[in-house]
């Protein structure tokens, strides 16, 4: 039975392993976070990179975990393959159907999915911005859109409604989501369908931003917006932003601190400590 990461650390035992796992993975920026995250916790722990063949997800998992290797971070194009390798996953992972965290405890490989856990604590904590009420727009029914619906639908909106250039996929999406609504309305459909309507927050969960490419979201969407938020991070101000901004919505952010806060969850899942993520987002902000 291994140690816990207390008595590990308490110990002064060798430092418990972790990595982030995805092809490519020399991009990612989850070893600074996470240094960060355990230089100011004082954990005693290794975080490295692991590029793993793209058919090779569960066979570099196993090495990782057989070498004592206590977690995952799981990034693309992997999420899938995580979530089919763990053994127990949690319901945002389930409806995510995606799995961007694991944690190894013997033979127990419990499966997590923080994105929409870290955009929603983005958004109330560092944001300020009142999710309650709101008229929700989600761009995109991709996987980072399906691990937005649970953790958006348990601030109790008004209502969510959800934009795919295949509007198949996106009411399908909806469908899924809507037993988990409340009082909320959940909906999926085209973009052509937004012609004239007004929304509180705009989320653009498409990978358009990763291209320079702009969803067609018309501009009235944004007026009198209070929260345009691209997902994508890294790529300075996106068409999605620019044209958020000159449409009227009052704030217009990256992806940044849904990346800092998804990665807070995970390390507070691994080590039972959380830490405070303020200063590394203005960081990575201001270093983007
Ligand atoms: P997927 O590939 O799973 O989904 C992409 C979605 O974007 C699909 O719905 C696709 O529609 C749509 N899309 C692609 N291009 C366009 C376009 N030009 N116009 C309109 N829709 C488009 O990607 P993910 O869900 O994994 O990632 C989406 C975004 O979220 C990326 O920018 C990613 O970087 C970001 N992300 C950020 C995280 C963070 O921590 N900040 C965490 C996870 C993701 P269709 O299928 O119809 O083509």
């Amino acid at each position: 039975m291994p140690d816990t990461p207390l008595e590990n650390h308490a110990r002064g035992g060798s430092p418990d392993r972790y990595a982030v796992i995805g092809n490519p993975v020399e991009h990612s920026r989850s070893p600074d976070i996470h240094a960060a995250f355990a230089a100011s916790t004082n954990q005693h722990l290794e975080y490295t990179r692991i590029e793993a063949p793209v058919d090779g997800f569960a066979a570099a998992a196993d090495a990782f975990r057989r070498s004592g290797g206590r977690g995952l971070n799981v990034t693309v194009p992997f999420k899938l393959d995580a979530h089919a390798y763990a053994t127990a996953c949690s319901e945002a992972a389930r409806m995510a159907g995606a799995v961007n965290a694991l944690r190894f405890d013997g033979d127990r490989i419990e499966g997590e999915n923080f994105d929409g856990s870290g955009l929603v604590r983005d958004v109330l904590e560092n944001l300020r911005i009142a999710l309650d009420g709101r008229r929700i727009l989600v761009l995109g029914a991709g996987g980072a859109a399906r691990g937005l619906l649970l953790p958006l639908l348990a601030t109790a909106p008004a209502a969510i409604t959800i934009a795919n250039l295949d509007e198949s996929v996106a009411r399908a999406l909806a469908e899924l989501a809507a037993p988990q609504a409340g009082g909320a309305r959940v909906a999926g459909c085209d973009y052509r369908a937004l012609a004239g309507l007004r929304f509180d927050l705009v989320f653009n969960a498409t990978s358009a931003s990763l291209s320079g490419q702009l969803p067609p979201v018309p501009a009235t969407a944004f007026v009198g917006c209070k929260l345009a938020y691209d997902l994508a991070y890294g790529k300075g101000t996106t068409p999605f932003l620019r044209l958020a901004r000159n449409a009227g919505a009052a704030l217009a952010v990256d992806g940044v601190g849904m990346l800092a806060e998804q990665a807070a969850e995970a390390f507070a899942w691994w080590r039972g400590v959380r830490p405070r993520t303020k200063d590394l987002i203005e960081r990575m902000r201001s270093s983007a």
